[in-house]
């Protein structure tokens, strides 16, 4: 059995919002009651709207961000007794933007180089070493080892950053839109690049993607947040042939198909995405959901594990879990 990377429960994150003067303060809760296990070698996708969570939870698993409650660990071991430094070398995460995210005064052997050294590295051959095998590892010209990242093209400057989270060899890494800032054309280069790294290293990924398609692609298994819950998880082909909570099946009829005379996709949302300050009762999803009854008034239950797979909706509830797959 596969050994259990990330551990977190009942994880939320509250944020105080200001309401403007004399108007006092409002909770807004951006992470809510969320259980996540992830094993060894999986790749774990977030999927969700913009505001649903998925990178502030993210950031909690990262140690970047405190939660306010539940508890998250890592190989074991809280994140909050992990030492700064050995988090670090457990998790790393990789940005979006290639290019916000180097340092563009130093050059690519620096920036990569540089986790070694906060580690505490200070030969300056072991780091070159080091660099030059993680460089042709992630396919990188070992001739751009003094470039600066403005000579590179956006792939590369890409497997810079894949590079230089790798470099102490972490054993999980969360990738934030690791495409999304890219041509399309080196969007499945980054994602194969991505794939072939896991096996040969055996890492663990957490995936944060609005793109479906780079999921469906890459992800082992999938879990999809609505307003800071999890609504639904489960295996990626599981949940792409037969998704179960009426937001990822709305998500998964969203996507547009390359084929024109199918016209714009009609998702069944019924209303814009509600304000997260001042969330509807109930089951959150109740204003958009095509298939609402009165009952989803009440906060529906997590469904029990049916192949793999839990679903935080009314139809799913425990009695009819069985029979619903
Ligand atoms: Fe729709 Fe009700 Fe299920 Fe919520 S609990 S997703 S409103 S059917």
């Amino acid at each position: 059995m596969s050994a259990v990377m990330i551990n977190a429960k009942n994880v939320t994150r509250n944020f105080s919002i200001s309401r403007g003067m004399f108007r006092g303060k409002q909770i807004l809760r951006a992470v809510s009651g969320v259980d996540l296990t992830v094993k060894k070698g999986e790749v774990l996708a977030l999927v969700g709207e913009s505001g649903c969570g998925k990178t502030t939870l993210a950031k909690i698993i990262l140690g970047l961000l405190p939660q306010t409650t539940g508890s998250v660990d890592l190989c074991g071991q809280s994140i909050m007794d992990l030492p700064r430094l050995e988090l670090a070398r457990t998790i790393q995460p990789i940005f979006q933007d290639p290019y916000s995210s180097l340092n563009p005064r130093k050059t690519i052997g620096s920036i990569i180089g540089l986790p070694m050294r906060v580690q505490g590295v200070e030969n300056s051959a072991t780091i070159r070493r080091k660099v030059q095998k993680t460089m042709d590892l992630v396919g990188l010209a070992a001739r751009h080892y003094n470039a600066y990242p403005n000579q590179l093209s956006g792939g590369q400057r890409q497997r810079v950053a894949i590079a230089r989270a790798l470099v102490n060899r972490p054993q999980i890494v969360v990738c934030d839109e690791p495409t999304s800032a890219l041509d399309v054309s080196v969007q499945s280069q980054i994602l194969n690049l991505l794939s072939d790294l896991r096996k040969e290293l055996n890492l663990t990924y957490i995936i944060i993607s609005h793109n479906l398609a780079v999921v469906e692609h890459i992800a082992t298994r999938v879990a999809v947040m609505y307003l800071g819950r999890l609504v639904e998880e489960a295996k990626t082909s599981i949940l792409f042939n037969n998704p179960h909570h009426p937001y990822t099946r709305a998500l998964l009829e969203s996507v547009l198909t390359p084929e024109p005379d199918l016209g714009i996709p009609n998702t069944q949302l019924g209303a814009s995405y509600p304000n997260p300050i001042d969330p509807p009762s109930g089951c959150a999803f109740h204003p958009r959901c095509a298939q609402v009854m009165p009952h989803c008034a009440m906060t529906p239950p997590l469904s029990n594990n049916v192949n793999g797979r839990f679903v935080e909706c009314h139809i799913y509830n425990d009695d009819s879990a069985e029979n619903a797959d």
